[in-house]
């Protein structure tokens, strides 16, 4: 198969680049290198099935180019990190909103099915332990910039699923719960890289807020054989699943197992929200994902604990070649 790759230079993006090649895919990368970059993909550049076209997923005609004659089109491209949305909110929501769109109007031309990588971040505030599909997204003021995010993707979904019904578009929507993993970086605000990056610099670990806040997080190993197997499965097509570990941890205790793991004796330090992420920012008290759905449809289940994501983690960091 002819497969597109959108972001295919990020972390996620080139762990997918990566397991489709091994399936003997011909994989064509679309990404501006914003975020991402040719690092992630440096292991594969001698593969000849492998094309990489620097470009933006707002530019019709290089989006169109790369999807003429292609099965499938994953898209990922995105402004990510709640430090990127906050820094550049007007760049991030256009590209977030247009760029998906420029995409999804190519798929549909192109006869292509598409898989949209959405976000947890959609929920908002809503706790509930076990967010489920269906449920309800509680989200603050579309004036406080932490939203717009949340905002830009859910329209995002709902572009796909209007190219669903109305087009006849072949669509599967994902809701990724805090992926991690080897190449993550964490200069655009990711927890967990950040962690360990402060740890093996000696410096204490920045806990934001109370650290009573949890998450739950996923290995990126685990997430990519789940969208390749679900946009395969047509009963999936035309629908939205969530993908992550059900196991939450809050925030002190990640930053108390990343000391242990890395035997760090720098600590941690208390930062106020605001002062992380300038006044006014609302944060999500939890994060904890039902993926029954996802389970039912292609047997998802996630085989790696927070200690295997740290030790990957850990041993990209310390390997030959810096970050
Ligand atoms: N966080 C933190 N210290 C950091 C970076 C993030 O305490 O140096 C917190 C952040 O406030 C949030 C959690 O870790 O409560 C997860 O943050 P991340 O940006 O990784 O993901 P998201 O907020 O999108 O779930």
């Amino acid at each position: 198969m002819r497969v597109v790759v959108t972001g295919g230079a990020g972390f996620i993006g080139s762990h997918l680049t990566e397991y489709l090649l091994s399936l003997g895919h011909e994989v064509i990368v679309l990404d501006d290198f914003s975020t991402g970059t040719a690092r992630n993909l440096r292991a594969l550049s001698a593969n000849p099935r492998l094309t990489v076209v620097p470009g933006s997923v707002c530019d019709a005609t290089i989006v169109e180019t790369c999807l003429a004659g292609a099965d499938a089109v994953y898209h990922l491209a995105a402004a990510v990190g709640v430090f990127t949305i906050l820094d550049r909110t007007l760049e991030s929501l256009r590209t977030n909103l247009t760029g998906t769109e420029t995409v999804l109007a190519a798929a549909s031309r192109a006869g292509a099915r598409m898989l949209l990588a959405s976000t947890s971040e959609i929920y908002g505030k809503n706790t509930a332990m076990g967010l489920r599909e269906e449920d309800d997204r509680i989200i603050g003021s579309p004036l406080k910039n932490r939203w717009s995010y949340a905002e830009a993707k859910a329209l995002d979904e709902t572009f796909a699923h209007l190219y669903a019904v109305e087009k006849g578009l072949r669509t599967v929507i994902v809701r990724l719960f805090n992926t991690v993993g080897p190449r993550q970086t964490g200069r655009y605000g990711m927890v967990v890289p950040r962690f360990v990056d402060q740890a093996l610099a000696g410096k204490p670990l920045t806990v934001f807020g109370t650290g009573q806040q949890s998450r739950c997080f996923c290995h990126v190993l685990d997430v990519v054989p789940a969208l390749v197997a679900l946009l395969e499965d047509e009963r999936a097509h035309g629908t939205v699943f969530n993908l992550g570990n059900p196991e939450p941890v809050t925030i002190e205790e990640l930053a108390h197992r990343v000391l242990v793991r890395t035997g760090s004796p720098a600590g941690i330090v208390r930062v106020p929200y605001e002062q992380a992420y300038g006044p006014g920012y609302e944060d999500m008290e939890r994060r904890v994902p039902d993926c029954t759905k996802a389970k039912q449809a292609i047997g998802f289940q996630p085989a790696r604990g927070l200690d295997d994501i740290l030790d990957g983690v850990l041993a990209d960091r310390t390997a030959a070649v810096p970050r």
